[in-house]
């Protein structure tokens, strides 16, 4: 069948194992000892081509809950179990997720393949700093236990590793103990981008914080945003909130989104929320999930799908860096409509972990004739900068921006030969990048 990421580009044709046991995977893999080549595959959110290739194995069957350890507020699971499944279970127990991306339709396998972040990483870290244990299948169908102290080089590699060392079939993750979910948020308008950095930064101490920013405002607006900061209450909702959705039928003809479009849905919503610049108490869901709302909404781009350009600047230059990026993009006339800034904390140790202490913007682009080349030139804008593309949004980067940016990708490799020399594992990003 014809297979895409979240940003429907690329797009090929794959063949989906779905096993309909453990012991069917693994008598898969010792029986056809190496090609062809496969990837494991989760919710399919990743933008890019992470979890493309010919072949693709599917998570889904591994969607069981094993235990949840109350006294040490710990839950093991399947990697095919969403956030969404996991938050139904916890919440009612008065526990929440460490670290939740913008959508809860992600796999827990695909969470610790790309060591996620989220809109607390400035005070917590990523999602793998919770994976006190996971069970991962080799290529050679062998089940591997590993931990910070069991394995512990397979286990950095395999924590923000894209699915490159194995199935990862099982984890334990350490949750948080919550008073409530509802969730209390400030809104606060910034006219540029220094405005907004300095507002980040100013509360720190934020629980939870993000910021909006409008790519097409130029000069002296340049980087105009809305600050989200937010804290979970003290009292207040402590139930799963099951909510409708919409959704968008089939892809929309791509001039549907167009700068016109655009600049009138950024400089409206930009206006409304200036004058709401105080507190309001919210449930969790719109606030960590905003676009689940609309079902299908990768399908607004149009059939040529769209790509999200996420890069981190180191905090020393970041102010510098992000400027030259939104300049050139409001330049460029390709202004996404959607595009988020985050302050990200320390990295961690993990080979091919994304966040670095420094701002991270996410942006949508409309894959449209002349994106690659723009796309290219903010490669380099990065690169000078110190800073890094995010492997799970990505679906083009070059192996050269990959090697100088990613350094650990050779002790990444060295672990790889050694579990998987024949890249039994391997997907359509990782022979782009080198990897495999
Ligand atoms: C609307 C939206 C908002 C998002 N917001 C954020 C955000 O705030 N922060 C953030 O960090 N990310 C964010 N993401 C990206 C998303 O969290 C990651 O791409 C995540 O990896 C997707 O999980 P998945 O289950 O869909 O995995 P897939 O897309 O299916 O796979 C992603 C990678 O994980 C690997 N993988 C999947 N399952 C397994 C497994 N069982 N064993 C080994 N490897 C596996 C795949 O091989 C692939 O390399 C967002 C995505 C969307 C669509």
């Amino acid at each position: 069948m014809q297979l895409q990421g979240w940003g429907r580009f690329p797009d090929i044709a794959a063949n989906i194992i779905e096993p309909v046991s453990l012991e069917s995977a693994q008598q898969l893999f010792k029986s056809r000892q190496g090609k062809p080549s496969t990837i494991p595959r989760g919710m399919g959110r990743s933008y890019g081509d992470s979890a493309l290739a010919a072949e693709v194995i599917s998570s889904r069957f591994l969607d069981g809950f094993i235990s949840l350890d109350e006294e040490n507020h710990s839950i093991r699971c399947g990697s095919g179990v969403t956030m969404e499944d996991i938050l139904k279970v916890v919440i009612p127990r008065g526990y929440f997720i460490h670290v939740l991306p913008g959508t809860q339709y992600v796999s827990l396998g695909g969470a610790i393949a790309a060591d996620i972040h989220g809109k607390n990483h400035h005070k917590v870290g990523s999602f793998c700093r919770y994976v006190s244990a996971l069970d991962l299948m080799l290529a050679n169908g062998e089940i591997k236990h590993c931990s910070a102290t069991e394995n512990p080089e397979l286990f950095m590699a395999t924590c923000g590793g894209m699915g490159l060392t194995g199935v990862i079939i099982d984890a334990t993750i350490s949750l948080k103990k919550v008073s409530s979910v509802s969730i209390k948020k400030k809104s606060i308008a910034a006219e540029n981008l220094l405005e907004c950095m300095d507002h980040i930064e100013k509360n720190d101490a934020s629980e939870y914080s993000v910021a909006w920013i409008d790519c097409l405002a130029k000069r002296e607006k340049l980087g105009r945003s809305i600050v989200h900061l937010a804290e979970h209450c003290e009292e207040g909702l402590s139930q799963y909130n099951p909510r409708k959705n919409l959704s968008i039928p089939f892809s929309m003809p791509s001039i549907f989104l167009n700068n016109y479009s655009v600049g009138i849905f950024n400089t409206v919503r930009y206006n409304l929320l200036k004058r709401k610049n105080d507190f309001s108490i919210v449930n969790y869901k719109p606030y960590f999930f905003p676009l689940d709302r609309v079902r299908n909404w990768n399908r607004l781009y149009g059939t040529q799908g769209f790509l999200q350009y996420q890069f981190v600047i180191p905090l020393v230059s970041a102010k510098q860096g992000v400027s030259e990026i939104l300049k050139k993009v409001s330049e460029s006339g390709k202004g996404p409509p959607l595009s988020v800034l985050k302050k990200l904390g320390e990295g961690n140790e993990n080979y091919l972990s994304f966040p670095l202490n420094g701002y991270s913007l996410a942006m949508d682009f409309k894959n449209e004739k002349n994106l690659f080349p723009l796309l290219s030139e903010l490669d380099e804008i990065v690169l000078a900068h110190g800073g890094r593309l995010y492997l799970a949004k990505d679906a083009r980067m070059s192996e050269d921006v990959f090697k100088k940016s990613y350094v650990n990708w050779e002790k990444f490799q060295a672990i790889k030969s050694q579990v998987d020399p024949h890249n039994v594992f391997a997907s359509l990003q990782s022979s782009r990048l080198g990897l495999t």
